[in-house]
């Protein structure tokens, strides 16, 4: 890992499929770009575990697998994107996941006068992706994940749990949806020449290495 960041703004797009590692990933450019990590299911769990109206809305959504509408998440990372701790730049998670997402979050981009430096696709293959999310723990505090067996997160101590979603039965669902609906918006970012694709199978430090590369711009696009 390099020793400094780069100077100025870096908008990164995290990209890839349930349980392809993005949440992991997206801690190390976070600690290393010191910009927000927004991942847009972190904040519907947030309501969720709030008891918000859309909170209450979104729950058997998440629970079932499928998507919240886009009307309602373009609404958030409106919002989202507003606040000022994204000045220096920020890491998306998770959106846009349709079409129509990606046409808001272009619109919403120019407007903020920011562009895109790079889209981290993290590829995994469907059977390896099936058998992380059913067996993976995660830690309630930070949403850190875990492999099964595992106890406690080993930052906060917490005894971990199994994400709702990650039951079985809202595993297959998800990853029906992802290839249907989200796979299609890479192709959106590739006909611009942003997208990096990395393999998702590996160590978490030789891919953390890989999405650093791409991140600082070192990895041509494809
Ligand atoms: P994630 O933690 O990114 O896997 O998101 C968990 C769940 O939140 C997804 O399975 C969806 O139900 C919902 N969700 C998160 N982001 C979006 C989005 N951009 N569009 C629609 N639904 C979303």
């Amino acid at each position: 890992m390099a020793a400094q960041p780069p100077e100025g703004l870096v908008n990164l797009l995290l990209y890839g499929a349930p349980g392809s590692g993005k949440g992991t990933q997206a801690n190390v450019l976070r600690a290393y770009f010191r910009i927000p990590h927004i991942a847009t299911g972190d904040m519907l769990r947030a309501e969720i575990a709030a008891g918000t109206e859309l909170g209450l809305q979104a729950q058997p959504i998440l629970a079932a697998g499928k998507y919240v509408s886009d009307e309602i998440m373009i609404g958030m990372i409106r919002n989202r994107l507003r606040q000022p701790d994204c000045d220096p730049g920020f890491i998306i998670d998770g959106f846009p996941r349709t079409v129509p997402q990606a046409a808001a979050l272009d619109d919403l981009m120019r407007e903020l006068g920011r562009a895109f430096d790079r889209v981290i696709y993290l590829k995994v293959p469907v059977e390896e992706l099936l058998q992380r999310l059913s067996g993976r723990l995660v830690c309630p505090r930070c949403q850190r994940t875990y492999p099964p067996g595992t106890a406690a997160c080993a930052i906060h101590g917490t005894p971990l749990v199994q994400r709702e979603d990650d039951k079985p039965e809202a595993v297959r669902p998800r990853i029906e949806i992802y290839l249907e609906k989200t796979v299609p918006v890479l192709d959106h970012y590739r006909g611009e020449g942003l997208v990096s694709e990395i393999d998702g199978r590996g160590t978490i430090e030789e891919i953390s290495r890989q999405v650093l590369a791409a991140a600082n711009g070192k990895v041509k696009a494809q």
